[in-house]
């Protein structure tokens, strides 16, 4: 029977989404399109006809409310939602999947607009109500996270009997002329980057804490296969919260991005005189938000996919043992931007992440990946995903180190 799928969120990574479930409709039926500002669903809508000749539907949604999500799950009858407006929303639209009984699925994890906490508590909450409700929850089928957790199920799966140290590399590499934009959701990306860098290792008695490091503090250079060498920083991201509970023998797990020097002295700046601000400030009798406000000076990420050029790269390194030998490999994906927008219209940001994405419903809608509850992606079996991204645009490498 033909499926109805409902993707939330028109913005970079909801158009890609929206091609490659429009390249990939046998599977994905019906598609509607939904987002705050409907005109965004129809410019992609219209350029999903112009390029592929299918046609998808679309629809004005206000996800912050459950009511109006859940009243549009019934309208569409969807076998699915995806996910793809901001970390804001997660809650609500997890809600009206539970009060509906749909499936859902994202690719970041919930975030308050007044704290940038990056966990996964308020989700993992929801196991119960998914399992009631008997259907299954995937969360953070992005890139990082996404198919960095798949890497490390499918290092664990293939490579080791057990895994020692992760380090998740994500190198950008792409160069879009401006001199400082964002690719994805300005304010969600320097949330992201502004806070304490965090990782994840084991004492010697065997207990795992998290270390707090200086935003920045941690910089090692890596060389990126079709690349090269960069500078890349340690951050906290929040796939390692999930890979901590989920890779036996882990010991260490850490996270590097590359930041361009411009980049990280026009941060410097802003952050210095209270642009990157999360809490409201007056201004002349209003009250603004300072990363709001940001985000509606700097480019829209949706706008940089034409004039980006350059490499993604992103992967995991993992050391540990198999058979009783030591062992470390690299698995990592490489994707050159104008490629990407020469497929979907996207710049490669939204493309690694909207790929994933396409891909996790995918393999739900066909029953591959199956559960009640809320699941994180390494917890899924690795090789059918690990096999999509091979044919839908991701293919990756798997290189044996020393
Ligand atoms: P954009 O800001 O480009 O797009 C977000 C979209 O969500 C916009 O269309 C916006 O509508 C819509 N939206 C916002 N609020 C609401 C609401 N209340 N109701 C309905 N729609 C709403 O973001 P991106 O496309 O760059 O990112 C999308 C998601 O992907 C984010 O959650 C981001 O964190 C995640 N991401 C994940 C990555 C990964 O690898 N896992 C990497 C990159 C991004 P409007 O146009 O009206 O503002």
């Amino acid at each position: 029977m033909s499926k109805n799928t409902l993707i939330i969120g028109a913005g970079g990574v909801g158009n890609v989404v929206a091609f490659k479930c429009a390249m990939n409709k046998d599977t994905f039926g019906s598609i509607i399109l939904a987002s705050r500002t409907l005109s965004k669903c129809d410019d992609i809508a219209k350029n999903i006809k112009n390029k592929l000749g299918v046609i998808i539907h679309t629809a004005q949604v206000d996800a912050d409310n459950t009511a109006d999500v859940t009243k549009l799950i019934e309208q569409t009858k969807a076998d699915i939602v995806i996910n793809v407006a901001l970390p804001y929303q997660d809650l609500t639209i997890m809600d009206a999947c539970i009060a509906t009984k749909t499936p859902y699925l994202d690719t970041a994890n919930y975030e308050h607009p007044d704290t940038a906490s990056f966990e996964y508590k308020e989700q993992w909450a929801k196991d119960s109500a998914f399992k009631d409700a008997s259907i299954m929850g995937l969360l953070g089928s992005g890139f990082d996270p996404g198919a960095t957790n798949v890497f490390c199920a499918y290092a664990q799966k293939h490579y080791f009997d057990e895994i020692h140290t992760i380090d998740i590399l994500d190198c950008n590499a792409g160069d879009h002329g401006y001199p400082f934009a964002t690719n994805f959701n300005p304010e969600i990306n320097l949330r992201e980057v502004s806070a304490k860098g965090r990782y994840w290792q084991k004492d010697e008695n065997g207990e795992g804490k998290w270390i707090e490091t200086k935003p920045m503090e941690i910089m090692q250079v890596w060389d990126y296969p079709e690349v090269g060498p960069k500078d890349s920083y340690l951050l906290y991201h929040e796939e390692m919260e999930s890979l901590v509970k989920h890779i036996k023998g882990l010991k260490r797990i850490r996270f590097f991005m590359t930041f361009g020097q411009s980049y990280l002295m026009h941060m410097k700046c802003l952050e210095n005189v209270g642009m990157l601000g999360i809490k409201e400030v007056e201004h002349k009798g209003m009250k603004i938000v300072p990363i709001e406000f940001l985000k509606t000076l700097l480019p829209d990420p949706a706008s940089l996919g034409p004039r980006t050029k350059g490499k993604t790269n992103i992967g995991i390194v993992a050391e540990g043992i198999k058979d009783g030998k030591k062992r470390k490999i690299y698995i990592y994906q490489v994707k050159d931007h104008q490629d990407c927008y020469a497929e979907v219209m996207s710049q490669g940001v939204s493309y690694t992440t909207g790929v994933p994405a396409m891909i996790g419903a995918k393999l739900m809608l066909e029953g591959i990946w199956s559960g009640n509850g809320v699941f994180n992606m390494e917890q899924m079996d690795p090789d059918p995903f690990m096999a999509e991204m091979m044919i839908q645009g991701l293919p990756w490498n798997v290189m044996e180190m020393q």
